[in-house]
């Protein structure tokens, strides 16, 4: 099968994680016989060199044409923020294309490989339990987008405004999105609110609710985001899909995320009603790592593989590369210095392409 896939590197790292990934892609085109084509295309101050701006026209249009887009990441050093280039990166690039795609639904991963055990900043017994959560994220909606925003007033007296607000329609579809990942899974929803205070929350709740009478076969229930922070670190296992709006999804899914070890193994996938997707690592573009070789790749590979899985309908090809992930890890000897090696990025490509 032929598949034609953007590739955004993007800034930094970016571009370093991003070669191996390709290089994943390829041996497994060879490996099982598809071609890919990787159509490149530029984003965030890569971009904003060339054309002065984060998303230029050329760079979605490559996109409208592609079967899944492959980002890297955007963005320049946290000291350099205010700079044109670098000024509102993110809000400028990938918020308009999670919109302009209607990705409503963000997945993360977060794995403790059994072999990382002691990357993981938890207490010992914990970390030897493992944990294999997924956060399905709303990507879309909440207080992210909702309008009004802004500020106004003058004095004591100015104000700034954020506007949590969800419709039924957007909650029911990331929740099946979750209930039915959980169906492939340990059969478990925990759904993420703070219906306690919030109205927005008593309403997702709700529709949660609801929802999970069509899942008779997956447990579901809601817990206060407050109680699930500490839950994560006191006792991850107890997680299987959790279930979440944008602003607390965004914080679960970094927390979960970090205590596998490393924001570098973190891969994402974002949904929309199709198959058609966007698949970027966790992290950002890391600058105080760039240029040195040493950035982790897995994240990246990783997310090459929920591409395979989601939007091209290859499961067996997915599983291998997270079973050649696997692999390397288990054989303890190549690794990035983020999880306790030495190795550099490519050397980590070149030992999945090898595993595979
Ligand atoms: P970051 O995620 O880039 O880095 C945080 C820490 O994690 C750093 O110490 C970094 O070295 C480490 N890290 C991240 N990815 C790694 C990898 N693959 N291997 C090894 N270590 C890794 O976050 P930051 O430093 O707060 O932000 C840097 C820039 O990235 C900012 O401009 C920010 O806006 C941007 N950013 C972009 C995205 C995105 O593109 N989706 C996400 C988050 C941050």
């Amino acid at each position: 099968m032929e598949f034609k896939i953007a590739v955004l590197a993007g800034d930094y790292i970016g571009p370093e994680v991003m070669a191996e990934a390709i290089k994943v892609l390829e041996a497994v085109g060879e490996k099982f016989n598809h071609t890919f084509h990787f159509n490149e295309a530029l984003i965030g101050g890569a971009a904003w060199d060339e054309y002065r701006e984060h998303l230029p026209k050329q760079t979605l249009d490559i996109c409208e044409n592609s079967d899944a887009i492959l980002l890297g990441a955007v963005g320049g050093p946290v000291s350099e923020q205010l700079k044109p280039k670098w000024l509102n990166v993110s809000t400028n690039a990938l918020l308009p294309l999670r919109k302009r795609f209607d990705l409503f639904a963000n997945l993360r991963p977060a794995k403790l490989f059994p072999a990382l055990a002691s990357a993981c900043p938890l207490k010992k017994e914990i970390a030897e339990r493992g944990f294999d959560i997924l956060v399905v994220r709303e990507l879309t909606g909440g207080i992210y987008f909702g309008e009004p925003r802004g500020r106004d007033g003058s004095g004591d007296e100015e104000r700034a405004v954020d506007t949590m607000v969800y419709s039924r329609r957007e909650i029911k579809r990331v929740a099946h999105v979750a209930f039915k990942a959980a169906q492939v899974r340990r059969k478990k929803v925990t759904s993420i609110d703070k219906a306690n205070v919030l109205t927005s929350s008593i309403l997702w709740r709700e529709v949660v609710e609801e929802v999970a009478r069509d899942y008779p076969d997956v447990a579901c229930d809601s817990m206060f985001v407050d109680n699930a922070t500490m839950q994560l670190v006191r006792d991850p296992a107890q997680f299987d899909v959790i279930l979440a709006g944008n602003m607390f999804g965004d914080i679960i899914s970094d927390e979960a995320v970090g205590i596998t070890g490393s924001l570098g193994m973190g891969a994402s996938a974002s949904l929309g009603e199709g198959t058609f997707g966007l698949y970027e690592p966790s992290g950002g573009s890391a600058p105080d790592i760039a240029g040195k070789g040493i950035a982790n790749p897995l994240a990246q590979i990783l997310s090459g593989g929920m591409m395979l899985k989601y939007s091209l309908s290859m499961e067996k090809e997915s599983n291998a590369i997270e079973k050649a992930v696997e692999k390397v890890l288990n054989g303890g000897k190549v690794r990035t210095p983020d999880i306790g090696g030495s190795s550099t990025t490519r050397e980590v490509g070149d030992a999945i392409v090898e595993a595979l």
